[in-house]
């Protein structure tokens, strides 16, 4: 099963060129999806998603297995119905019921989905309840939840009816380190035969959780792969150096400066060159430094 997105392009009324041919092949397992805000990463999301239009480009999901509600291929962009029947779809902006508890909204969700049965949806909603780790307070209302739970009980909405298509998009922005960690196993544990794409401008959750890649900066792709192949190719360009803070924007003017980061004091910037560069130290570089690589390179091209 593979979901593969070819030349995809979207120009909103307002004339954003949110998404510039896009093209991107998505296997099983953990995909991250990484680039700032603007990116155009929601775009995508909600594209994939049959949320909205793409003025053209295709997205295919092929090769779901027997057993499915639709064994074979998927066109995305017009078979919207059959494709939300093997969609699991946890989005930016997450409203929830405040008075509702959550149990008996994920009944509900279960009922939508067209689980008909009532003995099989309990059986499927309690189950859901202990795998994100919220049985315990299944039973009060959703206003009570903090923003890690309430991000779990979005996993669990999304999880609903078994998708083979997983779409995460900005899951851990306000999340505080421990939720954030929760959240992370969760994730990992549902990749197997799904296809999760987890949409993010935190490196951190790539590096933890993802086996494929992709960054997207300005619309564009900019790289994908493995994140550790992508990372290996940066060896020998990243560059460092300890200076003051008054200093760094004469280095932005002579190097391609990628990062700069306050340490102890003194501010440490990290460049991007081919060559050694004199004064600097060599580091082995990290999915931070080919994340900021790829997207000053981008931005440079751009303004130039
Ligand atoms: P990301 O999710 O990476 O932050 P988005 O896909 O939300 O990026 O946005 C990409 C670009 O498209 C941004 O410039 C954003 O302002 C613009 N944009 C997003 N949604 C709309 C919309 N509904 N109408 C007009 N412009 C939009």
């Amino acid at each position: 099963m593979q979901l593969e997105i070819k030349e995809l392009s979207k120009t909103y009324s307002n004339g954003v060129r949110a998404l510039k041919g896009v093209s991107l092949t998505i296997r099983q397992g953990m995909f991250g999806l990484l680039g700032p805000n603007g990116a155009g990463k929601s775009s995508l999301m909600r594209t994939i998603a049959t949320l909205q239009e793409a003025d053209s480009g295709s997205v295919q999901l092929t090769g779901l297995p027997e057993g499915t509600s639709m064994p074979g291929d998927l066109d995305i962009l017009t078979q919207k119905d059959a494709v939300r029947r093997v969609l699991g779809y946890l989005p930016q902006e997450f409203g929830v019921y405040p008075r509702v508890t959550a149990e008996a909204m994920l009944d509900h969700i279960a009922s939508l989905k067209g689980i008909a049965n009532g003995r099989e949806r309990k059986e499927i909603v309690q189950g859901l309840l202990q795998k994100v780790n919220l049985y315990d307070v299944r039973k009060k209302n959703l206003g009570t939840y903090s923003g890690g739970m309430k991000q779990r009980f979005g996993i669990a909405q999304a999880l609903i009816g078994s998708p083979r298509l997983i779409i995460v998009d900005e899951p851990t922005a306000g999340l505080d380190p421990a939720e954030r960690n929760r959240f992370h196993n969760l994730l990992s544990e549902i990749g197997e035969n799904t296809i999760v794409i987890l949409s993010t401008h935190i490196v951190e959750d790539v590096t933890n959780l993802c086996s494929d890649m992709a960054i997207i900066c300005l619309g564009e792709v900019v790289a994908t792969g493995n994140p550790n192949d992508l990372v290996k190719d940066l060896t020998g360009k990243v560059w460092q150096k300890f200076v003051e803070k008054s200093e760094i924007d004469t280095y932005r003017k002579t190097h391609r400066v990628i990062s700069t980061q306050l340490k102890g004091g003194k501010t440490r910037i990290h460049a991007y060159s081919e060559v050694p560069l004199t004064d600097f130290d060599a580091v082995t570089p990290d999915l931070e430094d080919l994340y900021f690589a790829k997207i000053t390179e981008k931005m440079e091209v751009t303004t130039v």
